[in-house]
């Protein structure tokens, strides 16, 4: 059974705590875990609601929308009575705001639907011990009693009790928002009564580790919590708008401006020439809502759902929606090297290890001589090979897990490696507990632990000067592992088959000219050192002994050379910001053809001398950067955005957040990423993986090429009609208000929605960035809606004109008219490629609304009742078929548009500006 609630954990020694949450060493059983989590419920803060439901459905109607459709419904109301008829307009108008309301508030509640269900995808990974085995589970799944490790860059995941801890600082802003980091540790215990934020015994939800490391038993999860006890603090998920929905905000806010004034001066026209003011109004505050784009809100959100949606079924996952929007107008890709470009799955395939070069095969090792400066050395012994797989296997955070070493896969590699030499990595650390240690963090480029050395084994081969009684209780062992620069600054000697001899400047430069060989190759290589009686961390390093080398093969993702190559045809430059050694980072660029051999590279200490004017000349140029430091991706970040360019860039540890916050998108993995990373990030790579990026500019690209379809679509059909409604009464024909409410909202709408859910377009990554303060209308759309709009209108009118002439139903004739050619327009607004090369199926959503809309108006003019309600005829085939042809014309002259905006295009770029790359 658990213990109650309120137990004041921090007046616990960590001990009690464990027994009383029932756990032992070993963490907690699945079973019991499984118990636990049915009775306590899944560790989740329940989310705050989004917009309610009439929200939605009052958006349907951009709130000047729904006041024009009220106004015509009443005005219309007011004619009936005054005719002591029945108000059957006025219902009729009702029944359609509805209808069409109803849809689009369908669509959009399903897009926010999705969009929230994604935010709970990006829930973190929590390390947690269950069956005495380490394992990173969703951190819902956990359960008080639970054991969970912090590391640095970690959000914690339930409020806990420290157990251990190392250096271990906590940001916890969530709480208190402060910034500063507050120290923990796990002793001593403090008076039951400590406030909260004094409990420095104690972790809780939200906080995030800015340093250290630290283990912990969960003692509340979920809305249990002190987190989840302020829910005022709790962020909202609401959407926010992007910029792209604000500028169409604006659009739609002139166009209403607009059509009032027409309002305005068509019923004072019409009154000055004697019409009857109450039908004037009704007629004119129709048209107004022939020019409103209606279904807008909706399309954006249900583009940018769709969107999101497509990207991470391409795995990269959307944290803010103005992200979609922002991928489509990237111009730079600032990213990692390994992991993100590489597999990560690393493989030690080398090794230098006293005078000799070693090659690890699948069979063992195979063993070449080398002559170092200043003397050969002795041919080597098993001896130090075993120190350094020793010190590889101990200076090392990977933990076993259900399926074989799991952690860092550089140090993965490591336990492999010493596996293959057959050593038990597990035996070894038993034997040799770790005492003290200094974490991996990027800038230092090394690791330091040290570990009991009981039979001093490990120090042994240095000879009997530093051999200590194996009594000696405290004998300290200190194991350096990290870049073979750092490491070698502070070695002092090294070891051959005869033992440790000083390391002479001609030796050292020996040795790195070795890790220069080995890196050129594209190998991450390391280099460890050891010292044997370490008096602790407090003393410094010191002078270390070099054990060696060991270098790694991580092959590039197979998919990266592709989508580098798709990034330079579609005018993205990617550029490669990587802690590695440069020699290493070219010939990973060289084997995915990011940039050309030989081209310029900039190492992290050489952009310490540089100005900012200076170093936006150096990345206007530079797509290679070695060595760097997370906090001069920060500055590599503000300098390409001072140069214009629109910039992602990738991060996985804690020290990447500034940057990823700076960059327009920061993208951080899903994988191997921090949980600070990952909330300081707009998108997040599920796979890790480079291409993925790609992917998702294109399906950015994809939702403003849809968004900008729409447009096109609704703009030019809103125009056509108007022309037609507006002229025809100089003509001395008239539609009703009905009809056009009903072509408006109905017959344009469905298909309009469709739109949105369009397949990709197939030359989106053969075009240049987005210009992302473009206007919508830009790249010819504006003066192409005017040139289909005044066509539209004109064969329309024309039509109209023939038609009365000729004594034919010419109302119900243009109506349908008006609807066929709407309806032939999305057909051809849905794709880039002519119509009769577009399967139909490519967006079955059209087809389907298209279909139905055409279903519909054939209904309204054969089934009599619904016939004389909107005051149409049956029309007769002839009729019928003339109506066709005019709709065919017209979409006859919209494949021509196509294709002569095609022909502008490629003639306008050609050859492409960035395939010369
Ligand atoms: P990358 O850009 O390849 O991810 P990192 O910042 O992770 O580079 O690493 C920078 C350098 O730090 C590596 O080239 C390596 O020499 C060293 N290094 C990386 N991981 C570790 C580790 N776990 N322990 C010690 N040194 C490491
Ligand atoms: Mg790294």
């Amino acid at each position: 059974m658990l213990p109650p609630k309120a137990t004041a954990w921090q007046a616990l020694p960590g001990s009690e705590c464990l027994r009383q949450l029932g756990v032992g060493e070993a963490g907690l059983s699945e079973a019991a875990a499984a118990d636990r989590l049915a009775s306590a419920g899944p560790n989740r803060l329940a989310l705050p609601p989004g917009p309610g439901r009439w929200r939605i459905l009052l958006d349907q109607f951009s709130n000047v929308m729904l006041v024009l459709l009220l106004a015509v419904a009443a005005v219309s109301a007011a004619l009936a009575l005054l005719d002591h008829a029945v108000p059957k307009d006025a219902i009729a108008i009702l029944l359609i705001v509805a209808l069409t309301a109803l849809l689009g508030y369908l669509q959009e509640s399903q897009a926010l639907l999705a969009l929230r269900s994604l935010l709970n995808l990006a829930q973190p990974l929590a390390r947690v011990r269950r069956d005495g085995l380490w394992q990173r589970l969703p951190s819902d799944q956990l359960v008080p009693g639970d054991l969970i490790r912090l590391e640095s860059g970690d959000r914690v995941p339930a409020d806990a009790r420290l157990l251990e801890s190392n250096e271990l600082g906590l940001q916890e802003a969530a709480l208190t928002g402060e910034a500063e980091l507050v120290s923990k540790r796990p002793e001593p215990p403090l008076a039951a009564g400590t406030p909260l934020l004094e409990r420095s015994n104690c972790l809780f939800l939200g906080s995030e580790v800015g340093r250290g490391r630290g283990l912990a038993v969960v003692t509340a999860t979920g809305m249990a919590t002190v987190l989840g006890g302020i829910a005022t603090l709790i962020q909202t998920v609401r959407p926010e708008p992007t910029p792209l929905q604000k500028r169409l905000a604006d659009l739609s806010g002139q166009l209403v401006t607009w059509a009032l004034v027409l309002v305005a001066a068509v019923v004072l026209g019409g009154w000055l020439l004697g019409g009857s003011p109450l039908a004037l109004l009704e007629l004119a505050l129709s048209t107004a809502v022939a020019i409103v784009p209606e279904g807008l809100p909706a399309v954006i959100t249900v583009s940018l759902a769709i969107g999101t949606r497509r990207m991470v079924q391409r795995a990269a996952l959307i944290r803010h929606l103005p992200a979609v929007e922002a991928l489509g107008a990237i111009t730079v890709i600032c990213t990692d090297k390994t992991g993100t470009l590489t597999q990560n799955r690393q493989v030690v395939v080398e090794l230098r290890c006293g005078t000799q070069a070693l090659n690890l095969t699948a069979s063992g090792f195979r063993i070449r001589e080398l002559v170092p400066p200043e003397g050969p050395g002795t041919g080597i012994a098993q001896g130090p090979l075993d120190l350094l797989l020793q010190a590889g296997a101990l200076c090392n955070d990977a933990e076993p897990g259900p399926r074989g070493w799991t952690g860092d896969p550089t140090e993965v590699a490591l336990m492999e490696a010493a596996a293959t030499g057959g050593l038990d990595g597990s035996d070894l650390r038993a034997k040799h507990r770790r005492t003290a240690e200094i974490p991996f963090r990027a800038e230092r480029q090394r690791m330091a632990v040290w570990v009991s050395d009981p039979e001093a084994s490990l120090a042994a081969p240095l000879g009997p000067a530093s051999f200590r009684s194996p009594t000696a209780e405290d004998s300290q062992l200190l194991i350096v592992k990290g870049a073979p620069e750092v490491i070698l600054h502070d070695c002092g000697r090294w070891l051959d088959g005869a033992g440790a001899r000083s390391l002479t400047p001609a030796q050292q430069d020996w040795w790195l000219a070795e890790a220069r060989g080995l890196a050129s190759a594209g190998l991450r290589v390391l280099a460890f050192a050891y010292s044997p009686d370490h008096p602790g961390p407090d003393a410094g390093l010191g002078d270390l002994v070099l054990l060696g080398l060991m270098a790694q093969r991580d092959p590039p993702r197979p998919e990266v050379p592709a989508a580098v190559a798709r990034c330079h045809g579609a005018g993205i430059r990617p550029v490669m910001v990587t802690g590695d050694h440069p020699l290493t980072a070219h010939a990973i660029s060289a084997a995915i053809g990011l940039a050309e051999p030989g081209s310029p590279m900039v190492q992290g200490p050489e952009l310490e001398g540089l100005d900012d004017a200076a170093l936006e000349a150096v990345v206007r140029r530079t797509s290679l950067f070695a060595r760097v430091l997370p906090e001069q991706k920060l500055r590599i970040v503000r300098a390409l955005q001072a140069t214009g360019a629109v910039v992602a860039m990738t991060g996985d540890g804690v020290n990447d957040a500034p940057a990823l916050r700076q960059a327009h998108i920061g993208v951080a993995m899903g994988i191997s990423g921090s949980d600070v990373s990952r909330e300081a990030a707009d998108v997040v790579l599920l796979d890790d993986n480079f291409a993925s990026i790609v992917n998702a500019v294109e399906e950015g690209r994809q939702v403003y090429a849809n968004i900008r379809r729409f447009v096109r679509f609704i703009l030019g059909c809103n125009l056509g009609e108007l022309i037609t409604i507006g002229s025809a009464p100089l003509l001395g024909l008239a539609l009703t208000p009905l009809q056009i409410l009903w072509i408006n909202l109905v017959t344009d709408g469905l298909p309009a929605l469709a739109l949105a859910l369009g397949p990709p377009g197939e030359d989106l990554m053969q075009q240049p960035p987005i210009d992302p303060g473009e206007s919508i209308f830009a790249r010819g759309l504006g003066s192409a809606i005017l040139r289909i709009g005044l066509v539209f209108g004109a064969l329309v009118v024309a039509l109209m004109l023939v038609a009365s002439r000729l004594g034919r139903p010419w109302q119900t004739m243009a109506f349908t008219t008006l609807c066929m050619a709407q309806l032939g327009h999305a057909l051809s607004a849905g794709s880039d490629r002519p119509l009769w090369r577009t399967p139909p199926l490519s967006n079955p959503w059209l087809l389907g609304a298209v279909l139905a809309t055409a279903a519909l108006q054939l209904t309204l003019l054969y089934v009599a009742p619904m016939a004389r309600f909107l005051g149409v005829t049956a029309l007769s085939a002839i009729d019928l078929a003339a109506c066709a042809g005019v709709s065919l014309a017209f979409v006859g002259y919209l494949e021509l548009e196509k294709w002569l905006a095609q022909v502008l295009r490629h003639a306008g770029h050609s050859p492409h500006p960035s395939t010369g790359a």
